[in-house]
């Protein structure tokens, strides 16, 4: 892999230091501004969460903060705050270009390409509060990679899953989703600017299902890549310092 000059989202500039993939260190392959997420978007899911369907496409976000690396570790809250932490294997939309009000038929032109993203979520607190941000913006929520690939054609026809430990547990089509790329991010630049490196994560197929310290998580999107990472508790130090009177 060649490293790069600058931020590869409005144009790819390769420096001549390469260094070989197998000791190459992968960060999250965006820097977003924000992470819109798009909930309740296979039917799937919607009958799995028990939600009805229509109204249009459901918004929600994740803070930066949230973000992890291939083979970096979902770091699970203290139980004090949930019991019940999920995986959602999503396709991730990256965006190349500032994006305001576009339509869906101009929407590509904006995209720089596709990652795999786990929404992370915990589901106690997402059903327990009105809003998900709780829910969904813990710290490390946000697996991303393993990369950005830009020739958008693999996607057609393409899967989506989710293996914890090696056992698929979610397993669907992108072609799938109630509401496809171009009409959710023409949705999202009626309301607000994409800007570059912005992250647009499309919802969950069916299978969402609980995670715990010592998982091991794939998650693949066919013609994309596979995102790897793993599950741990917090350190201990860290708990007795947050639980300190
Ligand atoms: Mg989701």
């Amino acid at each position: 892999v060649h490293l790069l000059d600058d931020a590869p989202y409005e144009s790819i500039r390769e420096s001549n230091e390469a260094v070989p993939l197998a000791v190459a260190v992968l960060g999250p392959p965006v820097a977003p501004s924000k992470i819109v997420c798009v909930g309740r978007n296979y039917d799937a899911h919607l009958n799995e969460m028990g939600y009805a369907g229509g109204g249009g496409p459901s918004l929600f976000m994740k803070p930066s903060t949230a973000l992890i690396g291939p083979g970096e570790d979902v770091v699970l809250p203290p139980e004090r705050l949930t019991a019940q932490v999920e995986h959602e294997a999503e396709l991730g939309v990256v965006i190349g270009t500032r994006a305001r009000s576009v339509p869906p038929e101009d929407v590509m032109a904006h995209v720089l390409g596709f990652t795999c993203v786990n929404d992370v979520s915990a589901r106690d607190v997402q059903r327990a509060d009105a809003y998900p941000t709780r829910a969904k913006g813990f710290d490390t929520f946000c697996p991303v990679g393993p990369w950005v690939e830009t020739d958008v054609h693999l996607l057609e026809g393409a899967r989506i899953s989710c293996r914890v430990n090696g056992e698929t547990r979610q397993n669907g089509l992108v072609s799938d989703m109630i509401y496809k790329v171009p009409e959710l991010i023409a949705y999202i630049t009626d309301v607000m600017t994409l800007l570059p490196g912005d992250l647009v994560l499309t919802g969950s197929p069916g299978g969402a299902g609980p995670l715990a310290a010592g998982d091991q998580v794939e998650i693949g999107v066919s013609g994309v890549g596979v995102l790897r990472h793993g599950v741990v508790v917090p350190a201990v130090e860290r708990l007795a310092h947050r639980d300190a009177p």
